[in-house]
């Protein structure tokens, strides 16, 4: 072999292992890269699912044109009776909540009252709302804070309705949104995280993320209205099980239309 040669070879033979640890590196990056989500549900046709939806303005617009009379469906006459009744919903209908708070605010009339009776009284006055012993502990925390920190008055920020047991976004959101006219986010129930990952607008599951992801989409003038909307819809067309999308008036913005 002439020297030249030999330096060649040489070369090549150095080459290959540097050339294998590439490969094997190149192989690794592709394994350990993400796969992104696949949407297993059919868009029937309908626009491609881009997240957050190009769609936003026309969604607002539709919801708001669709439902003009949608509001909180539960029912109440002050701010502390919203927080009970809103405390009340947790994994229950508003229609049940409306059946116990129609005895239940005849006879408990302020935050004292839900600390005057025994435990297990206010435990057998709502128990058909389920959860009622989490709830009725919910309940007396907030009532005592309420009295001990804020003269017998519901609070109107999140950070002190947060501050009252059992009270999280939610149901600040639903308080501050509806009985004082601040709304601090967009409230995120279980119709709105379905629906909104129905139509893209987010693709987080936890309402937490929801919420900060809608804050930023949905002008702050809808805050209040746009979880109406939503949740009408999904309470009249978009239903979990049985959604009518024939019969949609989002159906032209659904990437996940049937
Ligand atoms: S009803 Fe159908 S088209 Fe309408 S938002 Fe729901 S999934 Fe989309």
């Amino acid at each position: 072999m002439t020297p030249a040669k030999k330096k060649t070879t040489a070369k090549r033979l150095a080459k290959k292992p540097a050339k294998k640890a590439a490969k094997k590196k190149a192989t690794a990056k592709r394994a350990t890269k993400k796969t992104p989500k696949r949407n297993t549900a059919t868009n029937n046709g309908g626009p491609r699912r881009k997240v957050p939806s190009p769609y936003l303005p026309e969604i607002l617009e539709t919801l708001a044109k669709t439902y003009p009379d949608a509001h909180c469906e539960l029912d109440y006459t002050s701010p502390f009776e919203l927080l009970i009744a809103t405390i009340l919903s947790a994994q229950c209908t508003d229609v049940r909540v409306n059946i116990v708070t129609k005895t239940l605010f005849a006879k408990y009339r302020g935050p004292a009252d839900y600390l005057e009776v025994p435990v297990e009284e206010l435990e057998e006055d709502i128990r058909t709302t389920g959860f009622f012993r989490s709830k009725t502990k919910n309940i007396r925390s907030a009532c005592q804070t309420i009295l001990d920190k804020h003269d017998g008055e519901v609070p109107e920020t999140m950070e002190e309705l947060n501050a009252l047991g059992g009270v999280g976004r939610k149901t600040a959101n639903v308080v501050l949104g509806n009985a004082f006219g601040k709304p601090a986010g967009v409230v995120v129930d279980t119709h709105v995280r379905r629906i909104c990952n129905k139509l893209a607008l987010t693709n987080q599951e936890d309402p937490v993320k929801i919420e900060r992801e809608l804050n930023k989409l949905v002008p702050e003038e809808h805050w209040t209205m746009f979880p109406h909307w939503v949740i009408w819809h999904g309470r009249r067309v978009c239903k979990a099980r049985t959604p009518q999308c024939d019969d949609c008036t989002l159906y032209a913005y659904c990437p996940t239309r049937a």
